[in-house]
């Protein structure tokens, strides 16, 4: 493949220090309750792994997929591609994803979920690439805000590789 992913944007190490910092947050904030955990696939596998192995509260897991079309309306479109296989109302729900960039995919994400009754509904993110937001979308639980490339690692891929590696690196094409 003509992509050179040499160079380390965060290494493991910073990553693993954002992830304990964000479950303290998560744990103090939900002390007393109980968490349904959504991950957004496939990037937030590998973070979610680690994000709800540092939680404290009883915790549930669910995934959802879905891709999202800007079009030409500010509305958006989102299609679901797998759906939750719980049930949210009533319930404590934080989702989670691998990466905030125009914020397009978890406004829409954010208004569908609400339109079936969750209790409250939090979002976190691993990465976040600030300058490039185009909605309205911040997390209640930030990771690290990056610049504006093109990264892989810690479940982010390119082209479906990449999703394995332990630090998170800058993808550039070669030639
Ligand atoms: P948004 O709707 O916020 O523009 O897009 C978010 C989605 O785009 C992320 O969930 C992720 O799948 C993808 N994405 C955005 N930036 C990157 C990146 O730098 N690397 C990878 N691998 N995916 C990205
Ligand atoms: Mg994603």
């Amino acid at each position: 493949m003509n992509l050179d992913v040499s160079k380390v944007l965060i290494p493991e190490a910073e990553i693993k220090a954002m992830v304990s910092d964000m479950a303290a947050k998560i744990n103090k904030d939900y002390e007393g309750e109980e968490l349904l955990v959504v991950g957004v696939l496939t990037g937030s596998f590998v973070f979610l792994a680690d994000l709800v192995r540092e939680l404290k509260m009883p915790v549930t897991v669910d995934f959802i997929q879905v891709s999202s079309y800007s079009g030409t309306t500010s509305t958006g479109v989102l299609s679901v591609k797998k759906d939750l296989s719980s049930n949210i109302a009533g319930r404590n729900v934080l989702i989670v994803e691998d990466i905030i960039d125009t914020g397009y995919t978890l406004s829409c994400l954010k208004e569908m979920l609400l339109t079936r009754n969750p209790k409250t509904l939090k979002i976190c993110s691993a990465f976040d690439k600030k300058e490039r937001r185009t909605c309205e979308m911040n997390a209640d639980y930030e990771g690290i805000v990056i610049p504006n490339e093109f990264i892989v690692g810690y479940g982010l891929d390119y082209d479906g590789c990449y999703r394995n590696l332990k630090d998170v690196c800058i993808a550039k094409l070669l030639g």
